[in-house]
């Protein structure tokens, strides 16, 4: 399963997403790790180290998919 990070830096947040929420925007556009975006994983692991590694100080799951 796919999972996505969401990287708000102007909120210093990430969130972790499962693949196929809806928050999750049909078409990524220009995503930048250090500027902010939305980035995809193919596995938890991966994602939940992205997470940290993003530095933000809120880290949460959303509450739609709850990955
Ligand atoms: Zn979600």
């Amino acid at each position: 399963m796919t999972y996505w990070v969401h990287i708000a830096r102007a909120i210093d947040r990430v969130t972790l997403h499962r693949d196929r929420c809806s928050e999750v925007p049909s078409t990524v556009t220009s995503s930048d790790f250090w500027e902010g975006g939305w980035f995809d994983y193919p596995d938890k692991e991966r994602a939940l180290r992205a997470m940290e590694q993003a530095g933000t100080t809120i880290q949460r799951r959303c509450s739609l998919c709850k990955p």
